[in-house]
């Protein structure tokens, strides 16, 4: 059967470990799952890494990455994909408001053809103004922005094929769209309802601000998807709009001057005129150096501009044998 691996993150968990490890080990027992365990402890400064070790001893299905300070929630779920062997990749939350009796379900899921299974807390356990609510509004927009409809970006609880979580790259905190990651790489997805329960040890390591870092990394993502293979698109768009506006102006300025002698000195549409052409050329050389940046990006990792899901080779002869026979 088919190796899960299931990465979680943890930041100062200490009194939630021992739940969380009973509550893995009886679903991986009760669904009979070939699973492996991969705990990425994000630089914990409570006795987290001590618990993993006493409790994980003693079965080899667990691995405790220990990361040298605190990177955050995604740098910790990237290490645990690095990490991960799986040929099913499973992300969860280490202070037990994901339910792990949802694993099987999803990953039942993910093997009716998806690449992708994103958990959603339908009924969520959390603070309504500081969390629900802008969770809320954050969902709408980045539904609206990329091309992947969810209720809900922000569960951590995911199901992944192996393919997908090796070939995503996570920076910042973007671990939240790691769904519209994948659709840039071709996946397909698919949403299920979730039990979400509230947190009982430890407190959440986010507050209200994290609403403006989403809005920010949304851009990045927005971006990145539509453009980084070509910026001079935007940035060249930006400045053909600019330039041409400027252009248009000292048309009708020249003409200004030249047939009805008007005087151009002290007119505030002068000035427009100049920066706008100064703008629109700065946005195209700026995309031609993205472009350049772009190439330099791509070629120096040997990354490739496609994902490819399967290759597919014929036999050799089979073709020609199958139209003899039809003939004959
Ligand atoms: N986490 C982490 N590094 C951090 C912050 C959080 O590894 O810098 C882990 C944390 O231990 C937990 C998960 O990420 O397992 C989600 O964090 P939290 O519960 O605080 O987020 P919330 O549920 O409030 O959104
Ligand atoms: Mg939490």
């Amino acid at each position: 059967m088919n190796l899960v691996s299931i990465v979680i993150p943890l930041y100062n968990e200490r009194d939630n470990i021992a739940a969380l490890f009973e509550e893995l080990v009886l679903v991986a027992d009760g669904a009979n799952l070939n699973a492996e365990f991969v705990l990425v402890d994000d630089g914990s400064s409570d006795d987290t890494v001590s618990r993993v070790r006493e409790i994980a001893q003693g079965d080899e299905r667990f691995k405790l990455v220990e990361l040298r300070r605190n990177f955050g929630q995604t740098a910790a779920m990237q290490a645990g994909f690095d990490f991960a062997e799986g040929e099913i990749v499973v992300t969860l939350d280490g202070d037990l408001q994901n339910d792990p009796a949802e694993i099987p379900k999803m990953i039942k899921k993910l093997n009716e053809g998806y690449d992708l299974v994103a958990g959603w807390r339908r009924d969520r356990q959390d603070a309504f103004i500081s969390r629900k609510l802008p969770s809320m509004l954050a969902n709408r927009l980045i539904s609206k922005t990329t091309s992947v409809k969810l209720h809900d970006y922000g569960c951590t609880l995911k199901v992944m094929t192996r393919d997908i979580a090796k070939n995503i790259n996570l920076y910042g905190e973007m671990h939240r769209f790691i769904p519209a990651l994948a659709a840039e790489l071709g996946a397909n997805i698919a949403e299920v309802p979730v039990n979400h329960r509230p947190r009982i040890h430890g407190t959440s390591k986010y507050g209200i601000s994290r609403t403006f870092r989403v809005l920010l990394d949304l851009l990045t993502v927005k971006f990145f998807l539509g453009f980084s293979t070509r910026p001079l698109h935007m940035f060249g768009g930006l400045g053909m709009i600019c330039g041409g506006l400027g252009v248009g102006l000292l048309t009708y300025l020249a003409y200004e001057k030249l047939f009805l002698d008007l005087p151009l000195a002290g007119r505030p549409l002068l000035l427009l005129t100049t920066m706008l052409i100064l703008i629109g050329l700065q946005f195209v050389c700026f995309g031609l150096l993205a472009e350049i940046l772009v190439r330099t990006h791509f070629e120096s990792q040997n990354k490739k501009i496609y994902a490819v899901r399967n290759v597919f080779q014929g036999n050799r002869g089979s073709a020609a044998k199958k139209i003899r026979a039809n003939q004959g």
